[in-house]
């Protein structure tokens, strides 16, 4: 075995297909949000531009509310918690947070994790292989996450087509109303920016005896009076057997959790091992998230704003001739249909008109639906959104990409 071609030629096969990764290293800068430094290497100096891809979606990242939280942990406990949570982990800021994330969703309990990644493999994992004879119904939208964690599990596991509730119907009432069962689905899809219709899948597992698993990783801070999700905003909350979620998009910080009944909880809590088996959050990371969810709960101020900014974006976008794709939610895709074209787009944004888009190609997409995924915060002010039209229009001629019919 020749190593070193195998992993030249591995990687050779991304470059030539456009798909290849390549990350923009990046400065944030409190107090101006959404610009950043960007550093580009070759003893240049590093140039400012406007960040229009990020999920810190509403800006709590550099909230001050947040950072003082999180500097006082630093000065009061210091830099980690010290171990994995059973042995000498647990610190009284995570019950806290786990407190405030039971009662954001309106369920008995709460379990923090790594991030939303882990929260998602770890459950599904743990669920899919210790129910007896578990079939998981998977949206054939779900994010890896998530189908990792159902792989690992052994689980027999079903597609079913995205948001297609008769498809879904077909499967449930095929498999029988005795045996295990878990709906695993998403609130908002991030890619295309679409919303599931949550009751009516909520009905379709009640009726057919099936556990609800509900990723909000997009979704909370965003949807709902006060920031617990979709399910909260269409009245459903209390329906949601699982509910998933992320500290580290509009919560601004980093962290995945699940909520739920307190038997549920404290099942994962104790049989999963991407839960047992890691150090825990340092104090001040939780403390941040605590401090976000706190003012998101009576705050909607950032929300409104974001949503008002959106939807002026779209139209910007469809008055300007843009294919801008119709989404019901804070999510604005641009479609590019080209993977090269696609990275060419966001090179020459990046470089010619310090904007940062990153391309969103296969296999995070379908092929010939390669886009930039455009999400605006309530910082992106009017100026920044003439500037990113004006220079979307000039890359869209210089590469004649296809504008809207
Ligand atoms: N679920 C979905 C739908 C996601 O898009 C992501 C990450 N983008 C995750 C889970 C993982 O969340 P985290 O970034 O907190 O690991």
């Amino acid at each position: 075995m020749n190593y070193n071609n195998f992993f030249k030629d591995a990687l050779g096969g991304l470059k030539a297909e456009g798909r290849y990764r390549v990350f923009a290293n990046l400065e944030r800068i409190v107090g101006e949000f959404p610009r950043a430094w960007l550093h580009t290497g070759n003893g240049e100096e590093p140039r400012k531009i406007t960040v229009w891809c990020s999920n810190d979606y509403l800006g709590m990242g550099q909230h001050p509310k947040v950072l003082d939280a999180m500097q006082a942990e630093i000065t009061g406990q210091g830099g980690g918690a010290g171990g994995t949570r059973n042995i000498s982990g647990s610190n009284h800021v995570h019950v806290a947070l786990e407190e405030e994330l039971a009662s954001l969703h309106g369920k008995e309990a709460a379990l923090l994790m790594t991030s939303g990644y882990v929260a998602n493999w770890t459950t599904l994992s743990t669920l899919g292989s210790k129910l007896p004879d578990c079939v998981i119904i998977s949206d054939a939208f779900n994010h890896n996450s998530m189908i990792e964690g159902m792989r690992h599990s052994k689980a027999e596991r079903r597609i079913w087509k995205h948001n297609d509730l008769e498809h879904l119907e077909q499967i449930l009432a095929d498999l029988g109303p005795n045996r295990a069962k878990i709906v695993a689905f998403e609130s908002v899809y991030s890619m295309d920016g679409d919303i599931a219709p949550i009751g009516k899948i909520l009905d379709l597992c009640e009726k057919y005896n099936a556990l609800s698993y509900l990723d909000e990783v997009h979704a909370v801070g965003m949807y709902g009076p006060h920031g617990g999700g979709v399910a909260e905003r269409d009245g459903v909350m209390d329906r949601v057997d699982i509910v998933q979620g992320t500290l580290a998009k509009a919560f601004g910080v980093i962290g995945g959790y699940i909520a739920g009944k307190s038997e549920i909880v404290d099942f994962v809590r104790s049989f999963g091992n991407g839960f047992i088996f890691t150090s825990s959050h340092p104090p001040s990371i939780a403390a941040g998230a605590l401090a976000s969810i706190r003012h998101l709960k009576e705050s909607n101020v950032e929300r409104e704003a974001q949503k008002e900014r959106a939807e002026t974006l779209r139209q910007r976008m469809r008055d300007a001739g843009l294919p801008v794709m119709d989404a019901p939610s804070h999510i604005v895709p641009l479609m590019v249909g080209d993977a090269a074209m696609c990275k060419e787009a966001s090179d020459r944004l990046l470089y010619d008109h310090d904007i940062y888009v990153q391309p969103i190609n296969y296999p995070t997409v379908p092929r010939g639906t390669e886009r930039l995924r455009f999400t605006p915060g309530p910082l992106h002010n009017d100026e920044l959104i003439d500037h990113l039209i004006n220079s979307l229009l000039t890359v869209w001629s210089q590469l004649g990409i296809q504008k809207a019919a």
